[in-house]
């Protein structure tokens, strides 16, 4: 169905098509602040985000509602509310060094990017990673960083984070993942078995130890072991 043209004069045609989003996307960020997302910044960054460019071509008409949808290698692309409400949860800084496993599409990663002053995503699938890093430069997200590798295994040169965030699901987060942490830095992550209850865990890392928060239960694609065999 579509809406009749409305009957204006020129000028408010010209103010109306200049100034008003789209309705999809309108319609995005009324659902984001129903489910509870408040904060401006958050709001603006997935506003600013293009995620039809993350999607593949079948699902563009898609790719403004708050659904998760697929992308190659049997991933998904979240939804757009689990994404804004980790991004809330992480509680960012325009100085932040970030770090997220499981770049996917590379949506999140562009978000982040909008937030933060530099974000390295790491990625198990080479075909994921390739094209993630290509469309986050066409679409001048200059300073993330995608890296082919896997998430369990982050090379020791790649120094602390403020902020971590993962975006599948692990059955246990590691020493080694939260040493990566800095003072004062935040990880999130959803916790559970792939086919069993997920739920996403925020780890607060203070001067003399880590605090455990349980947030909310989610359904995210398990983190695997090593880089993927298959591209
Ligand atoms: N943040 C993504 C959605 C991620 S889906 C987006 O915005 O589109 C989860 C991703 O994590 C998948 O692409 C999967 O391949 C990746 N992944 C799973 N285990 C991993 C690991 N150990 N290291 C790096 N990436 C991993």
């Amino acid at each position: 169905m579509e809406l009749a043209p409305r009957h204006t004069g020129s000028s408010e045609r010209t103010m109306v098509s200049s100034v008003a989003p789209p309705p999809e996307k309108m319609m995005f960020q009324l659902s984001l602040r129903r489910r509870g997302i408040s904060d401006r910044a958050v709001l603006q960054a997935m506003e600013a985000v293009p995620r039809d460019r993350f999607v593949d071509p079948v699902h563009r008409d898609g790719a403004w509602r708050d659904t998760a949808l697929p992308i190659a290698c049997g991933q998904t692309i979240s939804q757009p509310f689990v994404v804004a409400y980790m991004t809330e949860q992480l509680r960012l800084e325009a100085g932040h060094r970030l770090l997220e496993i499981g770049t996917g599409s590379g949506y999140h990663a562009a978000v982040l990017s909008r937030l933060v002053r530099d974000v390295v995503s790491v990625e198990r699938f080479k075909t994921l990673a390739d094209r993630a890093r290509a469309r986050l430069k066409e679409l001048n997200y200059a300073n993330v960083e995608v890296l082919l590798g896997d998430g369990f295994a982050i090379p020791e040169g790649a120094g602390t984070f403020d902020r971590i965030i993962v975006t599948a699901a692990m059955t246990e987060l590691s020493q080694p993942l939260l040493d990566l942490l800095d003072p004062g830095g935040i990880l999130i992550a959803p916790i559970g078995p792939a086919n069993g209850r997920q739920t996403l865990i925020r780890v607060e890392r203070k001067d003399d130890g880590f605090i455990r928060k349980a947030l909310v239960d989610v359904r995210f694609v398990p983190a695997l072991t090593g880089i993927a065999r298959e591209l």
